[in-house]
């Protein structure tokens, strides 16, 4: 896998950089590394590798949704790395359990993506306002009912899983790009994921990182550019 370092703490990792990006990232913490995301199954080697060569130990695995290329290698690094934590939010775990049922309140049909279910449930689940170490969990629903976000307090990077799209241009979960379409075809509620995309734009990020694209500095502007395209093509 490709590694990039992205400010003090950020590091991420790309599976097929060139066709179709798959990222999940490091973030340092002074007892070891969180890995955010990760990617699909036959990354786990690399995963570990990646970290051995940084120097610290991958001590817990925070994740943003339950789609198959962010956490098909989960299983194969609990088997690498027994003490590893397991983080997901509350509702996206159902997802992680093979569950794709919806609650009344959500308003969209089905979900939609390739969901893919762990062989054992998540260590901790977080809702939006706890912390993972230095980052804070940010509720981000659209792309999937229960997707969250992670916001470093340190130095405002935001790691956005897939309520963001970097890949074909700066694009809120939705509105289909095409040099990167899936994460977009793969959104189970627009409106909800422009409401997302504006909480996420408020935080005044100062990095933007995500599960597909480049990371992207000072991205305020363009989120609020693709935030008023969003707008216009979902009518939200
Ligand atoms: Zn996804």
């Amino acid at each position: 896998m490709k590694v990039t370092k992205h400010g003090q703490y950020l590091t991420m990792l790309t599976r097929y950089p060139l066709l179709g990006p798959l990222n999940c990232f490091f973030v340092r913490e002074e007892d070891g590394l969180t890995l955010i995301d990760t990617t699909i199954a036959k990354s786990a080697d690399d995963i570990v590798a990646a970290a051995r060569d940084i120097g610290q130990p991958i001590v817990r695995i925070a994740i943003t949704h339950a789609h198959d290329d962010h956490v098909g290698a989960v299983d194969r690094l609990r088997e690498l790395l027994p003490d590893v934590q397991v983080i997901a939010g509350t509702r996206e775990a159902r997802g992680l359990s093979g569950d794709q049922t919806l609650d009344p309140q959500e308003r969209a049909k089905s979900e939609k993506g390739g969901f893919a279910s762990i062989a054992r449930p998540p260590d901790r689940l977080v809702e939006p306002g706890e912390r993972v170490g230095s980052l804070e969990v940010i509720a981000s629903p659209g792309h999937t009912p229960g997707h969250i976000a992670y916001f470093d307090t340190r130095d405002r990077t935001l790691i956005a899983g897939d309520s963001w799209v970097t890949r074909g241009g700066v694009a809120v979960a939705g509105t289909m790009k095409l040099l990167m379409p899936f994460p977009h075809m793969f959104t189970w509620h627009r409106p909800t994921a422009i409401e997302s995309a504006r909480r996420l734009r408020a935080l005044n990020p100062t990095r933007l990182a995500v599960g597909h694209g480049a990371v992207i500095e000072n991205p305020s502007a363009a989120m609020d550019r693709a935030i008023a395209e969003a707008e216009k093509k979902v009518g939200a």
